[in-house]
């Protein structure tokens, strides 16, 4: 575990006012009580917008937002930088979902022309597209981990650094496959998948949970899993109908 030197795991919600649209905010509480079902003390740390992110934490949680919300957030997390640095040096676990995914790049060009520039923890620039990428999701992913489901709803593109490993493959979105999603770090996980994404997939959770707390006790995520499966079939379905119809539109 990272700075809290008692046993407790703090599960950091960073600016959720500003950075929590598609109820990315469960992310947290999944994670708070996947470790309590498996009798680990655990708290749920909001660090609220202004204040300054402390180095305490054992995960941080950085959700979806539009662009000037954006724009704010990205100024604080720039300023506590350093607390962010010694937390991860310490241990600690990141999750960055769609507008954190693109904050914890270099930047962020917005579509008219705004530059927001992110923590840079990541070899990632994010530039806003010709269009936005809205619906479910599938993601084959690269660490051992089964089929992801999420939801996304984004302008911005990121593009990785040559170094940089994505999360995984795009299996279904609308109109489009095979495309590397996210990013995969040390202890870092960057990806477009709101849903939010951590309810819908329990093992990517207990991946995460993993890097903090070491080897976790299984749980019955029988429930967690038939959403996922429900979801899985509604992204795949939709997804693999719009890939074949902009084919057959493409053909004319
Ligand atoms: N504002 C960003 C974009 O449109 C992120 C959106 C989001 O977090 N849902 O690309």
């Amino acid at each position: 575990m990272s700075a809290a030197r008692d046993s407790t795991v703090r599960v950091g919600l960073v600016y959720p006012e500003l950075l929590g649209t598609y109820g990315d905010r469960g992310n947290a509480v999944v994670l708070v009580q996947r470790l309590r079902w498996r009798g680990l003390d655990a708290e749920l740390v909001e660090v609220t917008a202004g204040a300054p992110i402390p180095d305490s934490l054992d995960v941080y949680l950085f959700g979806g937002g539009e662009d000037d919300p954006q724009v704010m957030a990205s100024a604080g997390m720039r300023a506590s930088r350093a607390a962010i640095d010694r937390a991860r040096a310490g241990g600690a676990a990141v999750l960055a979902v769609c507008a954190g995914f693109q904050l914890i790049g270099h930047s962020y060009e917005a579509a008219d022309g705004t530059m927001i520039d992110g923590l840079g923890l990541v070899d990632a620039v994010t530039r806003a597209g010709p269009n936005r990428l809205i619906g479910e999701l599938v993601v084959d992913p690269d660490p051992p981990l089964p089929v992801l489901t999420g939801f996304e709803n984004h302008g911005g593109r990121t593009t990785l650094g040559r170094l940089e490993r994505p999360l995984g493959r795009v299996v279904a979105r609308n109109g489009s496959r095979g495309e590397p999603e996210g990013l995969l770090g040390e202890r870092l996980i960057g990806t477009y998948m709101h849903g939010p994404v951590l309810p819908r997939n329990p093992a990517l959770a207990d991946h995460i949970l993993a890097w903090v707390v070491g080897d976790l006790a299984p749980l019955d995520s029988t429930r967690e899993e038939q959403l996922r499966a429900t979801q899985l079939h509604a992204g795949s379905a939709r997804g693999v109908r719009r890939w074949w119809q902009e084919r057959v539109l493409a053909r004319g």
